[in-house]
């Protein structure tokens, strides 16, 4: 047939023919590759089909305010949360974006625009923080916002802007705002709050929440994130800037998305297709072995330290459950750069300078692919002095 036939895989570093010593492993960006073997095994049916004349139009529903919005994806974000309990959508508006990271941008417009403020809005977050924030935020050098670094050591009065990143980025903590002033702000950023990561304690509620199938299900390169909103103001402000930014979101990517969203939900049926394994469950295991190597080592080991997370009951999973961030946050011993020590042996971090911390700390991609994750452990249980990179 004439489509073009998407198929649910992704791509691949190819480390294979090298010589171990000479490969470099980059644990720097967070490219959530680690489920390609879920969407590998996975039955050719399962595939979305895009025929030539399909989605020709900008729009999708004229009827929603959220006029590119594909009702299949509302559809299917709207089951998944049902469906995993970690988030409300019953009186919510569903706005999508090309990626969380445009939703972010759409948000600060959106609260920020009907201020008439002077000067510019500050946004904060609780440090260690996403390193996005301050670069999303200051890019453009607008007039309605600015970032304005650590939410524990802001005491301005006004109004203000705060990202609720929780579990956060880089550390897996579980987050609430800590400036609790009067004319606070709040954007809740959930990009892990899904159970491979995290306990799901309870569904979240709050102003505005945003989500990606980038961490959900590994499929970073559909670039599709959602927010859901409680006001239908911000949510319209949000329609108006993603219209101005990229006259809505590109129709194949949120038809492939819906496709594996309803995947993921329909695996977490008690009835389902025999070979369907349970998305969460599976992903939650491959965490789970990544994260007892890295703790391995590291127990071994002097100069680094991970966190360790209470256990918690997951109303998901029925059970209690461990936490396993999609990143490391490891700190060195006192005084030594983690980075610049981790680069010497050609592996290559996130510094905690560039996340609001401090250069003990690194953050590591636990997410991506599994001969390099076992390539960084074999090589980080050989850094025992400072010899190296130092
Ligand atoms: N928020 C957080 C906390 C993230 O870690 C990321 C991705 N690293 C994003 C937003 C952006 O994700 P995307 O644009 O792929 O949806």
């Amino acid at each position: 047939h004439h489509g073009v036939r998407v198929n649910n895989i992704g791509t691949r570093v190819n480390i294979q023919n090298q010589h171990p010593e000479s490969i470099i492993i980059n644990l720097d960006h967070g490219d959530p590759t680690m489920y390609e073997c879920y969407w590998k095994n996975l039955d050719e049916k399962y595939s979305v089909t895009i025929p030539g004349n399909q989605s020709l139009s900008y729009f999708s529903n004229i009827k929603n305010f959220c006029w590119f919005l594909e009702p299949k994806l509302e559809e299917s974000i709207k089951t998944l949360h049902n469906t995993v309990g970690n988030a409300i959508t019953e009186d919510y508006h569903i706005v999508v974006g090309t990626g969380s990271s445009q939703l972010i941008l759409a948000a600060l417009y959106a609260i920020s625009d009907p201020l008439n403020e002077p000067n510019p809005i500050p946004v904060v977050s609780e440090a260690p923080y996403y390193s996005g924030y301050p670069e999303i935020t200051d890019h453009l050098k607008s007039g309605l916002f600015k970032w304005a670094g650590d939410a524990r050591s802001f005491d301005k009065d006004g109004p203000y802007i705060e990202m609720v990143t929780s579990p956060n980025n880089p550390d897996g903590v579980i987050r609430e705002p800590v400036v609790n002033r009067a004319k606070g702000m709040l954007i809740h950023d959930l990009a892990y709050y899904w159970p491979q990561y995290t306990a799901i304690t309870s569904p979240a509620d709050h102003d505005i929440m945003l989500f990606t199938v980038s961490k959900c299900t590994g499929h970073a390169g559909s670039r599709i994130g959602w927010a859901l909103v409680k006001d239908i103001n911000v949510a319209k402000k949000m329609v108006k800037f993603i219209e101005i930014n990229t006259i809505g979101v590109s129709k194949e990517a949120q038809l492939r998305a819906a496709s594996i969203l309803q995947i993921i939900s329909l695996s977490c049926q008690k009835v389902k297709p025999y070979n369907l394994e349970n998305f969460f469950e599976y992903s939650q295991e491959i965490l789970a072995k990544r994260w007892k190597k890295l703790r391995n080592v590291v127990e071994n080991n002097e100069l680094f330290c991970v966190p360790k997370f209470p256990l918690q009951f997951c109303n998901f999973m029925r059970d209690f459950t461990q936490t396993y961030p999609g990143f490391a946050w490891m700190k060195c011993k006192e005084g030594v750069d983690c980075e610049k020590l981790l680069k010497g042996h050609k592996i290559l971090t996130r510094s905690g300078k560039r996340l609001g911390s401090d250069v003990e700390y690194v953050r590591i991609s636990m997410m991506g692919n599994d001969e390099e994750f076992d390539l960084f452990v074999q090589r980080l249980s050989i850094i025992h002095g400072m010899s190296n990179g130092n």
